[in-house]
Order: C-alpha cells, then sequence, then structure tokens
C-alpha cells in the first residue's frame, strides 16, 4: 500500500462482462456495476477483508485474463465445465442455471424443442454453453456476439431463428425490458451451476472465497442478495 493508505483494504480485481442481467449489469444512473454476482462479490470480499474493482472485459478475455495474471477473480454468471476447469479454479456453486431457447413469437409455433433447430441460424454469445450447445446442433450455423444484448438484437433483425441462453437471463430480458414479441422455449438441457472463478492453483484465494460464500449462506445474507434479485 501506498504511503498515507496503510489502513486501507488491499484490492481484489473482479474482471465481468457488465450486460448480464440480472447477475451483472452496469446501473443507467450511477454507472455503478450491480447485479447478483456484484452483490455476492462485494459481500465476500467484506468477509475476506478486500476492497473490489471491477474490470469490465469481453466474456471470452475473462479465463486468459486469470490464467495471465490480469484479474484475481472472473464473476461473469460463469458456468462450471470440465473445459474450463482444466485452465481456472471455481468456487463453490452460486447459482444453479439451465439454457434455454428465445425464439421471436413469430416462430413459437415451429418452434417446440432443441430438435427444431437443426440447420437453422443460431445467435449466442462468444465462449458460453450457449453457444457450445448451439454448434452441436446438426446442420446449425451459430453467429457469435459479444454480448447477449446483441444475440437479442439480432433475433429481433430476425438475423438468427433462435438464440440460446441462460434461463435466468432470458426470463429477466423477457420481464423487464418486455421482449413483447419473443418467447422462451424450454429445453431438457442439463442443470448448470455458475461459480466464480480464480487463477488455477490459488489456493489461498479459493478457500478465502468458500468460507465467506459458506459464511454468507449460513447468517443469510446470500438468501438476501438472491431474493433482491429474483423475486418478482
Ligand atoms: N453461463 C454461461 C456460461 O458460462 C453464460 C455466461 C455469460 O454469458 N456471462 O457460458
Amino acid at each position: 500500500a501506498c504511503a498515507g493508505s496503510a489502513l486501507a483494504a488491499p484490492v481484489l480485481t473482479v474482471g465481468t462482462e457488465p450486460t448480464f442481467q440480472p447477475f451483472e449489469f452496469v446501473d443507467a444512473r450511477t454507472k455503478d456495476f450491480v447485479g447478483y454476482d456484484m452483490d455476492m462479490i462485494r459481500a465476500a470480499a467484506k468477509h475476506m477483508g478486500y476492497q473490489v474493482k471491477f474490470v469490465n472485459m469481453g466474456f471470452d478475455g475473462l479465463i486468459p485474463a486469470l490464467m495471465t495474471n490480469n484479474i484475481d477473480a472472473a464473476a461473469a454468471g460463469m458456468t462450471i465445465t470440465a473445459e474450463r476447469k482444466k485452465k481456472v479454479d471455481f468456487t463453490r456453486p452460486v447459482y444453479q442455471s439451465t439454457q434455454v431457447i428465445l425464439v421471436n413469437k413469430s416462430d413459437a409455433g415451429s418452434v417446440k424443442s432443441e430438435k427444431d433447430l437443426k440447420g437453422k441460424n443460431l445467435c449466442a454469445q462468444i465462449g458460453t454453453v450457449g453457444a457450445e450447445f448451439g454448434r452441436k446442433i446438426p446442420g446449425a450455423k451459430v453467429k457469435a456476439f459479444n454480448t447477449l444484448p446483441d444475440t437479442i438484437l439480432e433475433l429481433n433483425n430476425r438475423g438468427c431463428t433462435a438464440v440460446i441462453a441462460d434461463k435466468p437471463v432470458v426470463e429477466y430480458f423477457l420481464k423487464q425490458r418486455g421482449g413483447r414479441n419473443m418467447v422462451e422455449v424450454q429445453t431438457g438441457y442439463p442443470k448448470e451451476e455458475m461459480a466464480f472463478a480464480v487463477r488455477k492453483g490459488n489456493k489461498k484465494l479459493l478457500d478465502a472465497f468458500n468460507k465467506a460464500l459458506a459464511a454468507m449462506d449460513k447468517s443469510g445474507e446470500t438468501a438476501k442478495i438472491h431474493q433482491k434479485w429474483f423475486s418478482t
């Protein structure tokens, strides 16, 4: 710490991709990073004795940034996957999600499940589980975008038949931002667990995170933050 700041808490640098409501987004008025993950990180950091500095990055840049020491943690609605676990370590899960399909209402009659997406143009966010699932659909073409709002814009412009993305984010979009002309199609996709990522082998930070998250679960802080972002 520099002179005069001897009492300041050390900084935890946390990468995020803040267009993923309600997990992380920028408050239009205050310009603050807000959302479920942001509150969870701030609360965990308080337990751990850190002050948080959020860094705005592309979703596909988060794991490389961790690996090259540019950030200490990533908080971005990130699903724990076997592939990612080879590169980073994940904290205990902070949220359970699943992928769903979003289509224009005019296509709701013809797209009832993933099977109906064979050979279609799909939109997804770069580097996400949704993009990966799209690529496994026979004959489908996945147009990849930097952010989820970009995929929804393209869907709205009929540049693709469907977006594959996380259910809570799709539902938040439909509820909060209208989405009057779109509907969610349920899929049989498996349950996923989201967690925060840290550099592989950073056991000290990982243990501190898990201890903080366990304490938050126990004290009811997690439930309170959950309630704030996911009720009604
Ligand atoms: N949960 C998804 C994933 O990890 C999407 C995350 C995101 O777009 N921020 O791939």
